[in-house]
Order: structure tokens, then sequence, then C-alpha cells
């Protein structure tokens, strides 16, 4: 049994000055990278990352993955010149029935919904500057609410495309809206999907689960530096772990005893 290990993939979506909850501004990103740079971290291509891990060789410390969920525009204008000062390396993950259309599913104020996500050339563009494009589906449904052809059609679908039209093997899925169930994951491994990565907080990757694997979302890197390196070094998450683990515990202490409750309950604190 291999055992899981700490390396954080960052999750963003955009790079921009709209101020929403997925957007991080230029400045910011550049000072975010020019922290991992200064404090030595590297980065480590997400296809070399899931196979590490998924074959419990150790990744280095101060690695990490960059992805960028949905391969919209400012990928190219803002993201790739700020990595390619660092010689950093990314992934993007590829709506494919959306390349070059505006984003219809996102469910926020303009200007997104007006804003073409990359087409095929500007893909191209990034492919030739080393990104890794992966999947994310063909039309970016929420793939829990599906029954199991459709998903494996939206997931299969996806991956051929990317191999298609860019030579890539796009062997990791970013679940749209971060939501998957038990089919998802048979119709990933019929594909030959290696990882699928989610948006839940953590830095933990469990080669048991590798259909689960957290990630950091760019909303708790923004902020102090601090708070930045905690988030990548897995203390921010236990942090979050026990303050989870310690509200459960007063919501157990200060519910009404029934019969359901009382049985083998441990007395918190008196
Ligand atoms: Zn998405």
């Amino acid at each position: 049994m291999q055992s899981a290990q700490t390396l954080p993939i960052l999750a963003y979506h955009s790079i921009d000055e709209f101020g929403t909850s997925i957007s991080v501004s230029p400045e910011v990103f550049r000072r975010q990278m020019q922290w991992f740079a200064a404090h030595g971290w590297k980065t480590l291509a997400l296809s070399d990352a899931a196979s590490r891990v998924r074959a419990g060789r150790p990744v280095e410390s101060r690695s990490f993955v960059l992805t960028f969920d949905d391969g919209m525009q400012s990928l190219l204008t803002h993201a790739a010149p700020v990595l390619a000062e660092h010689g950093f390396c990314a992934a993007t993950f590829v709506v494919t029935g959306l390349v070059g259309r505006p984003p219809e599913w996102y469910r926020m104020p303009d200007p997104y919904r007006t804003i073409p996500l990359l087409d095929r050339a500007g893909l191209e563009k990034l492919a030739d500057l080393g990104w890794e494009l992966h999947p994310h589906t063909h039309d970016h449904p929420v793939l829990a609410h599906l029954p199991f052809e459709v998903q494996a059609d939206q997931i299969g679908r996806s991956q051929s495309l990317i191999q298609e039209w860019f030579g890539q093997r796009g062997g990791v899925l970013a679940y749209p809206f971060g939501q998957f169930n038990a089919d998802t994951m048979r119709a990933m491994e019929q594909c030959g999907l290696v990882a699928g990565v989610t948006l839940a907080f953590g830095s933990r990757l469990d080669p048991a689960h590798p259909y689960a694997w957290p990630r950091v979302g760019s909303a708790w890197l923004k902020g102090s530096n601090l708070r930045q390196r905690l988030a990548v070094t897995g203390w921010l998450e236990r942090y979050v772990a026990l303050r989870s683990l310690v509200k459960k515990g007063r919501e157990r202490h200060f519910q009404q005893p029934t019969a359901e409750t009382t049985r083998g309950l441990v007395p918190l604190g008196g």
C-alpha cells in the first residue's frame, strides 16, 4: 500500500482585474509566483505528479503543481508570461465543446459570460509554451447528475479531442463544479484516466484514491505570504480540519441527548 504524499496542486481560473471569486489579479499572481521562486519551490508537471504519486515514488519537497480550470484567455495574456519568467510549467483543463466560445455555464455576472474561452489556436500556443492540456469534459455539465453512459461520453470525448487536436494524452480530469460520483470514477477508469482533481481544499494526495485528489484553490493563497506558506505546506489544511472537528464536537456536545446520540458517546469535557 503506497502512502499519501503532500503535494499542493494549485487551482486557478482567471488572472484578471474583475475582482470576482474566480479572479486573481495579475499583480497578486505575479507576487505569488515570485514567492514560490524566491523560496526554492519548483513546479512539477501534472502528468508527472499523477504518475509519481500513483506509483508511490516520492516527490521532492517544495514541489507544486499549477492548474487552471476552463482554458480562459487570461492564461495567454497574464499567466504564461509570468510562468515563463520563472521557468514554471502549468496545466489547463479544457472544455472541448466550448473552445473559442463564451463559458455559458458561468452563473456569475458579466464580463465572463461574454469573453470567449481560448480557441484551438490559443490553446495550441499554450501547448507550444510547454503547457499540458487535460480534459474538463465536453460541455461542462454537473457529471454527478448524469447517467453513466453520458458521463463516459463527456469524459471520453473531451480526452480524445485533446489527443487529436494537440497530441497530448490528457490523463487527468478536473470535475466541472468539483462534483463527481461513483459512476464518474467508473467512466474515468474505462477511459484510462490516471487521476481526477476536485475543488476540495487540501494537499495530501492519496494513491489509493487518485480520482479524489484535493487542490489548493486560489482563494486560499490570497492575503499574506504567511497564509500562502501555510496553505502550501499543509499547515492551513491541518488547522481547517482541526477547526471542523472541534465544531462537530461542540455541535454534538450541545445536542439534546437522544437514545441515538447517547449510545457509546464519550462525554466531551464534562
Ligand atoms: Zn470549470
